[in-house]
């Protein structure tokens, strides 16, 4: 695979090695997973907590949690990690991803007395991290949640329901955002982390994707968590899910990257091979066309995403403009450049267990979680009329 653009001025030779050696993990470690592993729900738990146990073993994941990488986020380093992690294997992209999100609050805003409880068995692999945000009536619009957590002394209370709670069922513990009303709407907000056993908290259903992986509608019913469990300020939840999904956006890009990019090796390898009409298919112009599109789409995104993390690493500001960029631009373009793969596949294309096929059905998500592409336009826009 095409991995030249570790040349690009946006990485340090550290980020060169992390690049080479997860590549190299993931073709030796985790192709005994392959895509074909157990689809029930029990089946993908297992496949998820392998993965992390390997992950974190190998020492991969202390890329997703600040102080284990080294006291900051380095976007580049977990931008390339969802990249590559997707290019080889897309649940080993959600899992990385998700001890990533799943701890990004605890990491960024937490005490460090949450920080030692939580992180390190994250690191090591052994706990799995979940992000529990959306409702079913609150989804683009987060500041229109209705699970509430009402102050009892010691203890918050929460009620209500979360889902599309990725690691739902799996996770030890789950970062849940939840209305205490200090202010209306997005102000009144406040981030909790819950653990998994806590009474109360039960998993009401499994939901099923077109691209499996463990996904949960979560239940709070009397729910008591201890004060100390807050994550920042009472009132802060907003600023705290925003100012995690700012991070966490631009590796989504990455992700939608790294598929774009898998896709475009299985066309290459597909058009030299294929006869047609007594030729290659590689021959024809009109293939040509489409590999031309593909690689200066999946060239473009790659540009988009780096650009913003490297922004992020270096001038240590916020890039909601660019992650934004990054996140609409590599999504919808790696769609269409999968699109484009099927179709140079012919039938074959459409095989189930095919990769193009499995990359077909991988990416349509990253287009709608962490923002939709209609929010992440409002956003670009809103930015650029500020501006
Ligand atoms: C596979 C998967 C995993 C997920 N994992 C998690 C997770 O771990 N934790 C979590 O909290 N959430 C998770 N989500 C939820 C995800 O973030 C939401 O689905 C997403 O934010 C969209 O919300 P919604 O589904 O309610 O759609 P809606 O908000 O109802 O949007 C429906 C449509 O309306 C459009 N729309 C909304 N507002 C506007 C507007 N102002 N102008 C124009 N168009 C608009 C949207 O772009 C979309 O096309 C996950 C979702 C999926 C699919």
């Amino acid at each position: 695979m095409d991995r030249s653009y570790l040349e690009w001025p946006f990485f340090t030779k550290e980020h060169v090695d992390f690049a080479r050696r997860l590549d190299a993990f993931s073709r030796d470690r985790l192709n005994d997973i392959g895509s074909d592993h157990d689809d029930s729900d029990a089946g993908l738990d297992r496949t998820c907590q392998e993965i992390a146990r390997r992950l974190g073993a190998a020492g991969f994941l202390s890329a997703c949690v600040v102080e284990a990488a080294g006291g900051a986020f380095d976007l580049r380093r977990l931008c390339l990690g969802r990249e590559i992690l997707a290019s080889h294997h897309g649940l080993a992209d959600f899992v990385f991803s998700m001890q990533g999100l799943g701890t990004g609050p605890i990491s960024l805003f937490g005490t460090e007395e949450q920080r030692k409880r939580y992180l390190p068995a994250v690191v090591r692999g052994e706990n799995i991290a979940a992000f529990a945000l959306s409702e079913p009536n609150a989804g683009s619009d987060v500041a229109s949640m209705t699970t509430k957590a009402v102050r009892d002394g010691t203890h918050y209370v929460l009620n209500g329901t979360k889902t599309w709670i990725s690691n739902g069922g799996i996770a030890a513990h789950y970062v849940v955002f939840a209305s205490t009303g200090e202010a209306p709407g997005a102000k009144g907000l406040s981030a909790f982390i819950v653990d998994a056993d806590t009474p109360g908290l039960k998993i009401a259903e499994r939901v099923r994707v077109i691209a499996p992986h463990p996904l949960a509608t979560l239940k709070f019913e009397d729910c008591r968590v201890p004060l100390s469990t807050l994550v920042g300020k009472p009132g802060d939840g907003f600023k705290v899910a925003m100012g995690t999904l700012d991070v966490f956006r631009t590796t989504v890009g990455a992700a939608a990257l790294g598929f774009a990019r898998r896709a475009l090796d299985e066309a290459l390898d597909r058009v030299v091979q294929r006869d047609v009409f007594g030729k290659k298919l590689s021959t024809f112009q009109l293939t040509q066309a489409k590999l031309a599109d593909m690689g200066v789409g999946v060239d473009a995104a790659a540009l988009l995403v780096y650009r913003a993390a490297w922004t992020r690493d270096t001038a240590k500001r916020r890039i909601t403009r660019e992650a934004s960029m990054a996140k609409l631009y590599a999504t919808e373009t790696a769609q269409t450049v999968i699109d484009m793969a099927v179709q140079l596949f012919g039938g074959m294309g459409v095989v189930s267990g095919q990769a193009v096929e499995t990359l077909y059905r991988e990416i349509r998500a990253l287009r709608l979680y962490e923002g939709t592409s209609e929010i992440q336009r409002l956003v670009i826009a809103r930015k650029l009329l500020e501006s």
